[in-house]
């Protein structure tokens, strides 16, 4: 498990990580390194240069704007776990983050980095879809601004070009009447989960959302409908399932299922 050679940047401000990144495309960032250092020690990843992000304001803290929080992307597990920074989800958000991994892996992963590494069992991936987040992202050459469910294309992959960033994540803060369930299924405490699960329902319309696919993240509209309608939500979650997770096994399509059903019983009780 030894990497190749790299160098290492730590840049102070975010102009001087975007020409960094943008002009070498052996570049690659690097935010609490827990993905990344095990893919350069296995050599599935190589980098001639690593851009360590984690010094960069923009890309530090939370603040609260427009009825929304804009989360910069190196924010830790461990700070929204423990309240550091504004929570918009009415506690969605400190529960998710207590139960990825362990601890340690808390104190350095960042949202930012599990987004852009896209692991299909990842936890941010369906609780920001189902939140309605939007990702900021700048290059070198500009800004654009991505919905949560049009980021992730795949297992491992995104709409992120080479050269971009992740600069921070706006989760619009759930407003009064709000309910959310979250169900994350998992064979031991701090596993990847194998199937996460999660329904927000505000009083305006319901958002659900499936992890822990064969690929990524999605919206379940048929989930979200009977929800929303009071209707047969087990009728609508077998049906979702079978577009989101069209080569899942029985027990994972079990898994899912059970999830779904907690999630929606969490919202409903
Ligand atoms: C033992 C273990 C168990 C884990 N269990 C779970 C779990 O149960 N659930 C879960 O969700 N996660 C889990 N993780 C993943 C962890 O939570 C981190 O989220 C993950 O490692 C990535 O975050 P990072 O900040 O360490 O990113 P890094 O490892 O530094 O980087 C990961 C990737 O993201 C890119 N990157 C980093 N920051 C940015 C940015 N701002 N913009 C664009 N690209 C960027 C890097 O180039 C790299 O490709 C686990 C990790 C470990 C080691």
């Amino acid at each position: 498990m030894r990497p190749a050679p790299f160098a290492f940047a730590r840049p102070d401000g975010l102009a001087d990580a975007l020409s960094r990144l943008g002009a070498d495309d052996d570049a690659m960032p690097i935010a609490g390194g827990q993905s990344l250092l095990v893919l350069l020690g296995l050599r599935l990843a190589g980098a001639e240069t690593l851009v360590d992000v984690t010094r960069i304001p923009e890309l530090c803290g939370a603040r609260e704007a427009d009825g929304a929080v804009v989360f910069g992307a190196a924010t830790t597990h461990a700070m929204i776990e423990d309240g550091k920074v504004p929570d918009p989800s009415r506690g969605l958000m400190r529960r998710v983050a207590g139960r990825i991994a362990y601890r340690a892996v808390r104190n350095r992963g960042t949202i930012g980095g599990s987004l852009a590494l896209s692991d299909p069992a990842a936890d941010w991936c369906p609780v920001l879809i189902a939140l309605g987040a939007t990702y900021d992202i700048v290059s070198a050459g500009g800004a654009r601004q991505v919905a949560a469910e049009d980021f992730a294309d795949g297992a491992y992959s995104t709409v992120l070009e080479p050269g971009e960033l992740i600069r921070s994540i706006t989760v619009p803060v759930l407003q009064e009447g709000t309910r959310w369930g979250h169900a994350k299924h998992a064979r031991k405490t701090g596993a990847f989960a194998e199937s996460i699960a999660v329904v927000v329902k505000r009083p305006d319309g319901v958002r659900a959302a499936l992890g822990a696919t064969g690929s990524h993240a999605v919206l379940l509209p048929s989930v979200a409908e009977a929800v929303a309608s009071g209707g047969d939500v087990a009728a609508a979650a077998r049906a979702d399932i079978a577009m989101a997770d069209p080569d899942a096994d029985a027990y994972r399509a079990r898994c899912h299922l059970a999830t779904i059903l907690n999630a929606a019983r969490e919202v409903c009780a």
